[in-house]
């Protein structure tokens, strides 16, 4: 496959591209983020298969820019992972429009601007779009008011892309992790009684890795998802569905049988 992924070099975007470069299948990869350091080590470390494009996320030209210099170095495209996202954190009392037009411009717009650019070639190679969301889209999370919503936002954007590009042959689709241990969220998950804490809400009692996502991520994109669009996949080892426990369930009611 030739693919681009974003947020390449780093946590869930790196995991994506490592876990495709371990494979017996050669791919080929654009690998793009704005941390220039961080994609040219990880596309190194791959080697000619791979090739790092430094772009900033933020930019309106961002999905042009990308998708240019991924034709350029591969000659069409099968899978574009819009994976790169950014946390606000902030009471929404306290936030500025100038943090929502950021928050916004990166974890949606560039989804939607990366999508226009490689529609093209996605329709001819009937490929596939992927985005990371979150289970932030889908439960409001305190603190992280932006962060949730243009998540919210961002499933709704690719659902409609399912619906608009599937007559062209692509599929769409949303990965959304749970609480998963990255370069993000591991300054927080590295304090041991915050760790304990929320892996005592996860079914699975653990933290997700970078490698449990990727690998949704690449399912997503393989001829063997040929069939699924307009879905998302919920990778929180089962944290979503850990709510009514916290009640006490049916425990000291009386049986009505
Ligand atoms: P990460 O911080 O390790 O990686 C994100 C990458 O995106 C970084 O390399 C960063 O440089 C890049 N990036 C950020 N802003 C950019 C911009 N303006 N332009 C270009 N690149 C930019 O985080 P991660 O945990 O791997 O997150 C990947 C995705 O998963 C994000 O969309 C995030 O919202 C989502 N997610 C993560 C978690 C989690 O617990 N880690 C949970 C739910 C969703």
């Amino acid at each position: 496959m030739q693919v681009v992924i974003t947020g390449a070099a780093s946590g869930i975007g790196r995991a994506v591209a490592e876990l495709l470069a371990g494979q017996d299948e050669p791919h080929q990869m654009l690998l793009t983020d704005r941390d220039a350091d961080g994609v040219k080590a990880v596309a190194e470390a791959i080697g000619p298969a791979a090739r790092a494009f430094v772009a900033d996320l933020s930019s309106p030209d961002c999905g042009k820019d990308i998708i240019a210099a991924a034709a350029n170095f591969m000659g069409g495209i099968d899978g574009v992972v819009s994976n790169a996202g950014i946390i606000s954190g902030a009471p929404l009392v306290d936030q500025t429009p100038e943090q929502f037009d950021r928050v916004y411009a990166i974890n949606t717009r560039a989804t939607w601007l990366l999508g226009q650019a490689a529609h093209p070639y996605l329709a001819h190679s009937r490929g596939a779009f992927i985005a990371t969301a979150s289970m932030s889209a889908t439960q409001p999370t305190p603190g992280l008011g932006f962060y949730s919503s243009s998540k919210a936002a961002l499933l709704m954007l690719m659902r409609q892309c399912a619906l608009e590009w599937g007559p062209d042959g692509i599929r769409c689709n949303t990965v959304s992790p749970g609480p998963t241990y990255t370069p993000m969220t591991q300054a927080g998950y590295d304090d041991p009684q915050r760790r304990a804490q929320r892996e005592s809400m996860i079914p699975l009692g653990k933290l997700g890795m970078a490698e449990d996502v990727a690998n949704a991520i690449i399912f997503l994109l393989e001829p063997q998802a040929g069939h699924i669009s307009g879905i998302d996949i919920l990778v929180d080892g089962g944290m979503s569905i850990n709510l009514m426990p916290a009640t006490g369930g049916g425990t000291g009611q009386k049986a009505s049988e």
